[in-house]
């Protein structure tokens, strides 16, 4: 996996894409939330359950499936308590925060692919192109020569990225912001 700073990160630049109005702070960190929690999965170690298995790290919990369905949890939660941007454009960006973790998780250079089709299927796939270095799950090792080298490659490959499509994004909405502002103002 990419730390879970860089899969927050890659989702408050989508949220600066996509999400404006007067409750973007709120919605992107719940984004951010949705980034990180398909990692929970590493409890599945504890338990015995091998890397590959369905249910193992990268599998279920970084499907597309998953991703669909923690969208629709967040959005239900969120509809009726905030001044929302709209039900589809709510739930595309908890989809796509979500499905960002196993994007990314497909993009580094070790250990198993992400099952993106589970449960209808448990193979995992990686992505042709893999430039991030795979980070350990082990916070030690992450504190060590490794994790500096993990960070520096998610420095590169995800923290920039994400600042261009974060500011390229907030620029439009700067200019629409007046706009959501009005519109939300009305009775
Ligand atoms: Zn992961």
């Amino acid at each position: 996996m990419p730390s879970v700073f860089s899969h927050a990160i890659a989702a408050v630049a989508l949220g600066g894409a996509a999400v404006g109005g007067p409750s973007r702070l709120t919605i992107w960190g719940l984004g951010a939330l949705c980034a990180v929690v398909p990692d929970l999965d590493v409890v599945s170690f504890h338990f015995g359950l091998p890397y590959d298995h369905m249910l193992g790290h990268r599998g279920l919990s970084h499907s597309l499936l998953f991703a669909a369905g923690l969208a629709s949890i967040m959005t239900a939660l969120l509809r009726a308590r905030t001044a929302s941007p709209g039900v589809a454009r709510l739930w595309a960006f908890f989809f796509l925060a979500t499905a960002s973790h196993g994007v990314l998780d497909a993009m580094t250079n070790g250990g198993l692919g992400v099952a993106f089709f589970a449960p209808v299927s448990d193979a995992r796939y990686f992505f042709p192109w893999r430039p991030i270095v795979v980070s350990p799950i082990s916070i030690d090792e992450f504190f060590g020569p490794r994790g500096l080298r993990v960070m520096w490659s998610e420095l590169g490959w995800v923290w920039l990225p994400s600042a261009v499509v974060f500011l390229a994004g907030r620029s439009k909405w700067g200019i629409g912001a007046r706009h959501w502002d009005r519109r939300e103002e009305q009775p």
